[in-house]
This record gives structure tokens, C-alpha cells and sequence, in this order.
């Protein structure tokens, strides 16, 4: 039982117009009354308002900062403990002697997550919340930030738990033909097993497949623009990038490095390598033998193929076509501003139209048609739809692969003639690999991993 309270700044250290110092547990809000002061008693307040006053040090009667603060009482509040928020102004001198005065008269400093732990401990979130919160701090994109608040919001429970149900009155109906075996009764219980954990598997199975869209969402889209000296890749970068990390020039050969920029396609975040400079210096497909340049193309994500428009295909150009055309491969054909030398005809033999896209990267015009192309190469429109729960936290898959491999190995044993009693074993550990995800029976140290991920003051 937790019975202490703690306290920590739970915004973002640095100049913000408003920092906030959270306070959790039995003494919270007596806690901040001793050093609040203002024309009501914050003992007295309502659950849920926000009160207007200063803080104030008791022992110099020294005025620090003005603030709000806001009382929430517990079970209705994020911890399910009594919270209260105060918000102070921002500069990082007066959030600290804020959270200090707050120590001083009786919180203690709260470890990072240990709110959100405590949330977990009092029953108010599950282990799949409470990990989506890290995966909300962390998130690096919209669209990433969007699935990590909606698995805060429980969405992946939502669907496990029933799942579990399931599994549970399975596992009910083989223990009472276990316990009271008639005739016949094997076999019915088989098939039973066999169109309970079939559907279960499809279920896992759609899960897993959605978790490498989800990881993609988390990670980035490894991205490596490819083409010919001038094709336009720096400018494209740039254009995609709107600064100017990777120089542009007229001399072929300038890119000296790898570029490495992340920018964020329409919620998509793409991890763009421009390659040029290890290429620019030699004959182009001598150099995609180089091990670095092909190891780089053999881990994209995507490629971008930057083609000229205002030049005829070059015999290298061709060959790098045939080569990706069975790579996650969008045609890029640059400088439409100028007119047009180069034989599209051949470049539609091997690509679809969705995977070609005519922009001018120095003028910045297209942009948003290859934004779409790469939404559709990597999410055929489904996530617009906005009703997926994507899995994108390690754990979480590797419990939903043990889930798959425990139902597919039930499945098998009831064609093998295995005993119901052993087939059993299969069906509860399913059942408790599933259960791993919402956190059921997770061991101290599991829990203590998870926290510590966790900033100060979550
Ligand atoms: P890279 O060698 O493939 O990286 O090509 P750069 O991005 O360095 O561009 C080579 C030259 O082509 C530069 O002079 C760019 O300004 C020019 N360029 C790039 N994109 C366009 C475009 O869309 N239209 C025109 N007219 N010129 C472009
Ligand atoms: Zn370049």
C-alpha cells in the first residue's frame, strides 16, 4: 500500500510560459496548504477546481511565485490519490523553489514514473497504459503521438481483454470434460479448441502484421535517395527538409557525407539518408558494389529514385530501375519546370503510375503528391480511418509471437492426439502471455524496468 506522498515538476525543464509541480498521495493537498496562501483554505476545496494564490516560504513569509492550483481528489484523478497541480511561471528558478518548499514541508521527491506507477499499483490504468504514456513522451511524430493516446486510452486492452475471456471459458469447458470424461466427449472438446484458437490466432495474427506499421510510425521510415550526379537528390532533401543541411551545388560530387535528416511526410516520419557522396565520385553502378552504398539501399524502408527530367535516361539509370523495381521504390522525376527529355514510356514499363511523381524540388512544387505516394505505399489508406490499435511496444509483440506460438501449438496437438490435460498447458500459457500485456501477474522487477523509463515527474 502506498502511503507516502510525492512530488516532482512534471512539465519540461527550460523556459516555458507555465511549469507545473505534481503532488500525489494521502497528503497532498495539506501538503501544499502549508505553503499556499490565498483567500480560500486549499483543505476545503472541492474536488476538481482550481484556486487562485501564492505561494509563499512560511518560514521568511517570502512571496515566490503567483500561481493556480488545481485539486483533484482521489479516486478521480490520474494516480487515483489526492494530486494537486500547481502551476507556477515557467522560469526555471521559481518551478524549483516552488517543488523545494513543496519537500520541505513533508512530500517526498518522486522517482521518474512513479506517478504513473502508482496509477497502475491503485488499478487505475493497466500495464498497456501505463507504457503507451512512455511511448506519448517519446513519440516522434502526429501520428505516432495519435496510436500512443489511444493505447493511454486503453484501446489495446480493450481488445486483449476480451481475448482473454475467451480463452478463460475455453479453458473452463476442458477442465469439466478433464474432471468428468464421457464418451464422445474428446473429440467435441477437440474442435472446440481447434475454432476457438483459430479465431484467436487470426486476431494475434492482425495485431503482429498492424505492429510493423506501428513500428514504422515510432521509428521512421528509413528513406535513401538515390540517382545520378544533379538528378536533384540534395535539393530534394532540402526541399523535403525545408532548411539547408546538405549543400547544393552545380559540381557533381559535393554531398561529402551520408545526410541524415528526419522530417515528418503528413504525419509519416521518414528518416532520409542522402547517399550522394559516397557515389558521386565514381561510375554509378561500380559504386552501388560499394558494401556501404548497398547495405544502405538493402535496409531502406523506401527509395527514392531521383530522376532529370530535362535529360534522357542514362544506361545507369535503367539498370538502377530494373533493380528496385521490386524494392519499396518511388520514381522521382524532378525539374518539371524544365521541359521534358526524359523517355517516360520506359519508366511506366516497370512502375505503376502511383509509384511515380513529377515535382520540381527546386521550386518546392509536387511536394505533397509524393507525401501521399509514400502514405499509400506504406499504409494503403488504413490509417486514415483512425479505428486501428497498432502494437508498437517490443514487449507487446514479443508476448503477442509466445500468444501465437502457444495457440498454433494447441491447434497441432489436437490433430496429434494429445491428451486434453497436456493440451491445457498450451491454451493457459496463451492465456498468460496475453495477460503479460496488461501487466497480470508481472513480477517487481518487470515493473521497476518499465518505470524507470519513464521521465521525472509522469
Ligand atoms: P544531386 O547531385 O543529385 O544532389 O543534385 P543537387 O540537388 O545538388 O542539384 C543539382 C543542380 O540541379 C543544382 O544546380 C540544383 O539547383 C538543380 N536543381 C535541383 N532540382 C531542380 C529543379 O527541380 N529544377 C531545376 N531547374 N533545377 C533543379
Ligand atoms: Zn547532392
Amino acid at each position: 500500500m502506498v502511503d507516502d506522498t510525492i512530488a516532482a515538476i512534471a512539465t519540461a525543464l527550460g523556459e516555458g510560459s507555465i511549469a507545473v509541480v505534481r503532488v500525489s498521495g494521502p497528503e497532498a493537498v495539506d501538503t501544499v496548504a502549508k505553503v499556499f496562501k490565498s483567500k480560500t483554505d486549499l483543505n476545503g476545496a472541492p474536488t476538481h477546481t482550481v484556486q487562485y494564490g501564492w505561494i509563499v516560504d512560511p518560514r521568511s513569509g517570502a512571496m515566490l511565485d503567483e500561481v493556480l492550483v488545481t485539486v483533484m481528489r482521489g479516486p478521480r484523478s490520474f494516480t487515483a490519490e489526492d494530486v494537486v497541480e500547481v502551476s507556477t511561471h515557467g522560469g526555471i528558478v521559481a518551478v524549483k523553489s516552488v517543488l523545494e518548499l513543496i519537500l520541505r514541508s513533508g512530500a517526498r521527491m518522486a522517482e521518474p514514473g512513479e506517478f504513473t506507477k502508482r496509477a497502475f499499483l491503485n488499478g487505475r490504468i493497466d500495464l498497456a497504459q501505463a507504457e503507451a504514456v512512455i511511448d506519448l513522451i517519446r513519440s516522434k511524430s502526429d501520428r505516432a503521438f495519435q496510436v500512443a493516446q489511444k493505447q493511454a486510452g486503453g484501446a489495446l486492452s480493450k481488445l486483449i481483454v476480451p481475448m482473454r475471456q475467451e480463452l478463460i471459458e475455453l479453458i473452463a469447458h476442458v477442465e469439466v470434460n478433464i474432471d468428468y470424461p464421457e464418451h464422445d466427449v474428446e473429440e467435441v472438446t477437440a474442435s472446440v479448441i481447434r475454432s476457438t484458437c483459430g479465431k484467436l490466432l487470426e486476431q494475434v495474427g492482425g495485431l503482429l502484421k498492424r505492429a510493423d506499421e506501428g513500428k514504422i510510425l515510432r521509428e521512421g521510415i528509413v528513406t535513401v535517395i538515390v540517382g545520378r550526379p544533379n538528378a536533384g537528390k540534395s535539393s530534394l532533401l532540402n526541399a523535403l527538409a525545408r532548411d539547408n543541411k546538405a549543400i547544393v551545388t552545380d559540381i557533381p560530387g559535393t554531398t561529402r557525407d551520408i545526410v541524415e535528416e528526419s522530417v515528418s511526410l503528413s504525419g509519416i516520419p521518414l528518416r532520409l539518408l542522402d547517399t550522394a557522396g559516397i557515389r558521386e565520385t565514381s561510375d554509378l553502378v561500380e559504386r552501388i558494389g560499394v558494401e556501404r552504398s548497398k547495405g544502405a539501399l538493402e535496409e531502406a524502408d523506401l527509395i527514392l529514385l531521383v530522376l532529370n527530367n530535362h535529360e534522357p535516361l542514362h544506361d545507369d539509370e535503367r539498370k538502377l530501375l530494373k533493380q528496385l523495381k521490386d524494392r519499396p521504390t518511388i520514381v522521382v522525376v524532378n525539374k518539371i519546370d524544365l521541359t521534358g527529355k526524359l523517355e517516360l514510356a520506359e519508366v511506366e514499363a516497370d512502375y505503376a503510375k502511383e509509384r511515380i511523381v513529377h515535382l520540381s524540388a527546386r521550386e518546392g512544387s509536387g511536394i505533397e503528391v509524393l507525401e501521399e505516394a509514400v502514405s499509400r505505399l506504406f499504409f494503403s489508406g488504413e490509417v486514415e480511418s483512425g479505428d486501428l490499435t497498432y502494437v508498437s511496444n517490443a514487449r507487446h509483440i514479443a508476448l503477442l509471437h509466445q500468444t501465437r506460438q502457444s495457440l498454433e501449438d494447441a491447434i497441432a496437438a489436437t490433430y496429434e492426439g494429445v491428451p486434453i490435460d497436456l493440451i491445457q498447458i498450451d491454451i493457459s500459457s496463451s492465456w498468460e502471455s496475453l495477460g503479460g500485456i496488461l501487466g497480470d501477474a508481472a513480477g517487481d522487477s518487470l515493473l521497476d524496468q518499465i518505470f524507470s523509463q519513464f521521465c521525472l515527474g509522469k
